[in-house]
This record gives C-alpha cells, structure tokens and sequence, in this order.
C-alpha cells in the first residue's frame, strides 16, 4: 500500500493522506502512532487504514516524518471498534478512536519507571575474590554473595537487605566486580497488599449448568452473548472465574468490567487471588505512571485478564475470548461526556468483531438487555437460588401514612415496625443499613411566613441544605452558601426545612438509638477510597452497628452479619420524569434488599413508602422482576419509547435563554427535513426536565427510531464539524441513561 489515511488528534472529524515511506512498508499499519507533517508544524496522529488511492494529487502528498512505536499500540480490530464509535454515538473519528487509549498513554509523557541494579561482571573473577573479600572487607563479600544468589538486584533492595553504604558498592565497582545499569520496574498498586490465593470451589447444580454454557459460548466460532441472570448472592461471581479459567486455559485473554462503584478491595481480591500476576486492574484511582503501567502489561501480553471499570473494555489485548459485564444495568457503564458510550453495548459490539463471548451479568438485568433476550438476540441462563440456599429476605412494605410519628414529633420517618426491628438487631448483636438515596439534611428551605423557598440562583432546583457544615449547596452547580438563620426576604425567623436526606437519617438515628454505633456513608462524609476502606473495615468488624448511606452502600458489599436493611424513603426515584423511574427503583430496591441475610441468619427489608401499591414496590416485595419489566414493555410500546425503539437526545445549552431556544428550533426544523419516514419520531425544541443549570439555559430535542445507526449517521452529517454559535454549546446523546 502506498498511502496510510492518518487522523490528528485535531478534532477535525478528517482524516489526512501520507505516503508511507519505503522503510516504513511493513511496519506502518493501522493503530500505528505516527508523525506527520502538518501545515508548518509536525502532529502525532494515528493510522487508520491503508490505501493505494488518494483523492488528492499524488505528487503533492507529503510523508509520513516518523513511526512513534516499534509495535502498532492500537490493535486493528480496535480501531473498526473506535470508528464503529464514531458513527453510532455521532462524533468525530478523532474521538471514537481516543477513548481507545488512556490519556497517558496517548500523550507519551509517562515513560516506563527505572531504577538503578547492580550485576556481577564476571561470576568466575568473584569467586575468585571472594575469600580475600571476607578475611578483609566483610561488608562487600555480603554483597557478593547475596548477588550470587540473586542475580542482577536493585540497588535500593540491596542497600536495605544488608544495611550497607553506597561505599562498598562504589568500592567493588572500581575493582572491576560489578557494574551498575537501569532496568525497568513495574509500578505495582498492589504492592502493599498481600493476596492470599484460591481455588476453584464446587459449583452448585444452578452454577454449573450456567458455567457449562458459558464455556460452551466460549468454544463457538462466533460470539454468543449470554445474561447470567442470578439473584444477589447466587454466586455470580464464581462463575465468572471459572469461566476465567476456561478461556486461559485455551490461551486467549479476558476483559471483566465492573461498575467503578464495586472497584472495591472485595472484588478486586477475589479476581487476584484466583490468577495472581495474570490480572491487570484499571480503576480511576489509579496514578498515571501505574494507569501506564497497568496499560503496557496488557500491551506487552504479560498479563491475561484485565478488571477495571468502563475503559478497561478497550484493554488492547489480540486474542480475546470472553468479556464479562458484571452488574450490567448500572448507570455508570454510559459514559457522560462525548463519545457517549454503553460499555455494555460496545462490549456486545467488541464480543462480535473479535468472536468474543459475551456475560453479561446481574440480578436486576437492564430491560435492554431483557428485551434481547426475548428477541432471541442473547441467549439466558439463571441462578434462582443463592448459593448455599439461604431464603431470600422476607420484604414487608410500609405505608408511612399510616404509620408513623409514633416515636414522637419530627421523628415521622422512622416507623413504629422499622424502630422495634432495629431494636430487635441491636439486642441480639446483628447489624443494620439504613438506606436513603438523597444526601445532605434537608432538600427544601421555606420560610413559613411569606413562602419564599431557597432556589440556586444559577439553576432551576431548590438548595439543600447540609447542617454539619451549615451550607446551603446546590446539587446541580456545587453552589455553596452559609444557611440563613431568618427569611432573606421577609426577615421572619420561623424557617422549615423538610425533604429527607441521609444526614438527617443520622441525626434522627443517633437520638433513637443512642447506644449504637452509627456511621453514615455517602458522597459528603466519603473523600477519598481510604475512607471508604476504613468505614467498610469497621462494618466488617463488627464496630458499627448501623450503616446509614446512599447508593454506596446499595450495591455488591457482602457482609454476612446484616439482618435488617430499611429503606428510609422508597418514593424518592419514582416520580421523576423519565420513562425508567419504575424501573431503577425496582433495581435499586432489589439491590439494597440483597445486602440483608447473606449469612446464616435470614435476612429482613423494610421499604418506607407512600406509593405501597406501587407495581416496582410490590415487585421487590415479591422477589419478582418479570411481570414488571413486561408490564412495562407493553406501555413503552405505546410511546414509542425503548427498549422497543432507540432514543436519541440532542441538548442545547447557553445563558441567553432566546438565543438557545431559537438555536434549538432552527435545528430541529432542518433535522426534520432529513430524517423522514414512519421509522423516525422527531419531537420540538423544548426546554429540558431541568430548565436551568450553572446559569445556562437548556433545550432539548428527542427523538425515537426503530433505525438507530441510520439516524445517527444522518444526524452526524448535520453534527460533526458544524459550526453554531459560540455561545451555545450542544451535543448529540444516542441511547441517553439521563433525560433531563
Ligand atoms: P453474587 O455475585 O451473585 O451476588 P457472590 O459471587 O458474591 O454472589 O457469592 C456470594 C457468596 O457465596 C460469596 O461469599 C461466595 O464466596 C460464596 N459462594 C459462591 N459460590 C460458591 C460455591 N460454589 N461454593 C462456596 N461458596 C460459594
Ligand atoms: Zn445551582
């Protein structure tokens, strides 16, 4: 081929011909990093693909200055994946193909970590030396020895095993014995930890039919996707390492994703301590020197498994065999800033280019991924019992209307049942969550005398108000003021604040229970991951007795000791606009109900509520999903909504409120001229669920088709590289998680 086509990281959505020069043949192939020349300057770029043609007059292409790597970094089925990117989720080919590599990697800043060792020149010479070396300098025969034993060692290593200067060292080195050099380390993020390994278990009847399928979809030609359907505590994960096992064994590699949220010291230690040196783990909390670190290790084929959260899907490896989507429902797969991907979609996507199986996993299964399953498009495999058949927990709904206040005033969200129930585990030694999706202390401040009520004054919301530190912080913009003790208005001191959060769960909790040990666990109380470690470490232990939190502490933590789990208010998701509030709220229940019984003692959930007859209430009571998710279906269906059809939002967004809304209009008037036909539903410019935020005005439009990839690639023609005014910004949102 005489021409590679090469994208600049200019988001320019183009891509620019060069000729490849002739020492470059062989080695210049798609995901190659380059050099090129550009305008008067040089740009790295990336190949994306090779050709014998070129639009532009042959004589006047210039080539390629110079190849980055001595290997190409972006294996080439991973660049079809970032351009499949490009074109589904409507953005530039620059962007598709940059969520492939991590930052650091991209901007080839970290370099690989070294450090100075020490090596003999010559064995036979020191043997040699070695008996003069102990009658007369003890301390370099030490060093001799030890190197004897060793090998090349770090210099570091060495200093501290035999406490010895720098002065012997440099001593046998002017002698002629050893010499120094810098090797390379691994920057090891687990260093600290000791990891104690295991082995396979004996599968359960339900496991290891569902493990027999899976490798089953591991051995086909082509990729087989499957939902591991499995209640909490079904032993979903030992499934999965097993299947693990199995694509090793073959000598193909595997990618797990897991939720960011259940990156914790748990999990990952289970996937250590079954393969050891063979894992790498992604996660954010990672710096950027082990992030490169971790990156080269799959790059260089010294490890085989990658775990980490959403971006250890594009883990570079050549021979993939199996993609594992734990927890596939969750949220935090959709990326939120452009490209906006599902990595549990792109999985699907990856599974297939590379016939790669896929698992997709979870006890609440998004209704996507239901739907294709009754599509016949995923095959299903269930885990209906946990693992060593402890019962489900038993769930009783609770009207708050009905019962409350009994404790005395302003306790009214506590109920007699939930207070007597943590009462009752208290006595007998066992622990309790308490659950509340909402942080802060109160979500409204009014004043009783002339209404006013406290709103952001850059957003559309009311402020909550966060007693421990006396803020006023807007949820929306982190806006932030010191509480007012009377009505800025009318000057009244009689102020309320109602609306439940967690930090007054904690308050309220303290005064009921004065003899426990509580400790609340959200996104205010918790900085940093080694918070979050040492809390959870406490629970562990036994040292805290109540666990108040949001969904931290919904989700994927085991602890076998927990009998009680009260959902404090179930109400708080359902009535929002957006067409899966029944849905989330029924994974949501479900999750947090999965945290209670886990051990020998049956476990117990009480759901506080003022919608009891709510169908996503009664569903988690039941311990049922399915009837809700086609319930649901059947009403979708009528609103042309998804999972039936695919959504596609496009969000303006600017402080001259006019300028937006016309902005929105006069593009939704030319879209409508381009995407006709019954498979497309275009909706008007209208102002988004939360008008307002960080002092921006917001418009969306939406639209639903039977015809995704057609619409985006319509929609990119309007999109990528138009210009609109610099005052408003927008962007595209195929398969948006959040409509407002
Ligand atoms: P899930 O991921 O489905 O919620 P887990 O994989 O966390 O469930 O399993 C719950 C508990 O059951 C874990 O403590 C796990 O070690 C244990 N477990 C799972 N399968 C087995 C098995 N086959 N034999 C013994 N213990 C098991
Ligand atoms: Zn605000």
């Amino acid at each position: 081929m005489k021409f590679a086509r090469v994208v600049t990281d200019l988001a320019l959505d183009k891509v620019f011909d060069y000729k490849i020069p002739p020492e470059m043949h062989g080695l210049a192939v798609p995901g190659s990093r380059v050099q090129v020349p550009f305008g008067h300057t040089k740009k790295t770029g990336f190949i994306v693909s090779l050709t014998n043609e070129s639009d532009f007059p042959h004589n006047r292409i210039k080539p390629i200055s110079k190849l980055v790597d001595t290997q190409p970094l972006i294996p080439q089925t991973l660049m079809k994946l970032g351009e499949w990117i490009a074109r589904y989720y409507c953005c530039s080919i620059e962007q598709g193909i940059q969520v492939l590599l991590p930052g650091v990697v991209r901007g080839g800043n970290v370099k690989k970590k070294k450090q100075l060792a020490v090596k003999l020149v010559d064995r036979k010479k020191a043997e040699k030396e070695l008996p003069t070396l102990e009658d007369k300098f003890p301390k370099q025969a030490l060093v001799i020895k030890k190197l004897f034993q060793r090998g090349e060692t770090l210099l570091s290593t060495l200093k501290y095993e035999l406490s010895i200067s720098d002065s012997a060292i440099k001593t046998l080195e002017k002698k002629g014995l050893l010499i120094k050099e810098k090797i390379e380390i691994q920057r090891d993020p687990f260093s600290s930890d000791r990891i104690i390994p295991s082995n396979d278990l004996d599968l359960n009847d339900e496991q290891a039919v569902a493990l027999d399928s899976i490798k089953n979809a591991i051995d086909e030609a082509e990729s087989v996707v499957t939902l591991l359907n499995g209640v909490t505590g079904s032993g979903k994960t030992e499934v999965y390492l097993q299947a693990l096992r199995h694509c090793l064994i073959q000598d193909k590699s595997a990618i797990v994703m897991v939720p960011e949220i259940a990156l914790t010291p748990q999990t990952v230690e289970r996937f250590r301590s079954r393969f050891g040196d063979r894992v790498s783990v992604l996660h954010s909390g990672l710096t950027d020197g082990e992030r490169f670190d971790e990156w080269m290790k799959i790059h260089e084929k010294k490890v085989s498994i990658a775990v980490g959260a959403r971006s250890a899907l594009f883990a570079p490896f050549q021979n993939l065999g199996l993609i594992i989507v734990d927890e596939e429902h969750e949220a935090t797969y959709k990326q939120n800033e452009t490209p906006r991907y599902h990595a549990r979609d792109v999985a699907v996507v990856r599974g297939k280019m590379e016939n790669a199986a896929v698992v997709l996993g979870s006890a609440t299964p998004a209704f996507e991924t239901l739907y294709n399953v009754k599509k016949g498009r995923y095959k299903e495999v269930k885990l209906q019992k946990r693992f060593d058949s402890q019962p489900m927990p038993d769930v009783k709904i609770i009207d708050l209307k009905h019962e409350s206040g009994e404790v005395g005033a302003g306790y009214s969200m506590f109920s007699k049942t939930l207070v007597s129930d943590v009462y009752k585990c208290l006595d007998q030694g066992e622990q309790v969550i308490l659950f509340l999706n909402r942080r802060g202390f109160a979500t409204t401040m009014q004043c009783l005398e002339c209404g006013y009520v406290a709103e952001c004054e850059h957003c559309s919301k009311t402020y909550t108000f966060h007693r421990n530190y006396n803020q006023l912080i807007c949820h929306y913009c982190n806006d932030i003021h010191i509480a007012p003790t009377k009505c800025p208005k009318c000057g009244d001191k009689e102020i309320r604040f109602s609306g439940l959060g967690t930090e007054k769960v904690e308050d309220l909790a303290k005064k009921i229970f004065p003899a426990a040990q509580i400790a609340r666990m959200d996104s205010d109380t918790m900085s940093s991951e080694k918070d979050y470690r040492a809390v959870l470490q406490k629970f562990r232990t036994g040292k805290i007795d109540i666990l108040i939190g949001t969904q931290m502490i919904a989700k994927g933590l085991h602890f076998p000791n927990v009998t009680l789990v009260g959902v404090m208010l179930a109400d708080l998701g359902l009535h929002v606009p957006d067409f899966r509030a029944g849905e989330r709220t029924l994974q949501l229940l479900t999750q947090v109900a999965g945290r209670a019984g886990r051990g020998e003692i049956p476990g117990r959930v009480l759901i506080q509520t003022l919608s009891p007859f709510h169908p996503a209430l009664q569903s988690a009571k039941n311990h049922v999903y399915e009837p809700f998710f086609h319930e649901e279906i059947d009403s979708r269906k009528i609103f042309f909504l998804p999972p039936d059809t695919h959504m596609i939002l496009i969000h303006f967004s600017g402080e001259d409120e006019n300028l937006v809304s016309k902005t929105a209009a006069n593009f939704a008037e030319a879209l409508s001229k381009v995407l006709i036909g019954d498979d497309f539903q275009m909706g008007d410019a209208v102002p988004s669920p939360i008008e307002k935020v960080a002092k921006k005005f917001r418009y969306q439009i939406s639209i639903r088709t039977t015809k995704v990839m057609k619409a985006s690639l319509i929609l990119r023609q309007a999109v990528v590289g138009r210009k609109i005014d610099k005052r408003i910004k927008f962007y595209v949102d195929v398969d948006p998680y959040s409509l407002m």
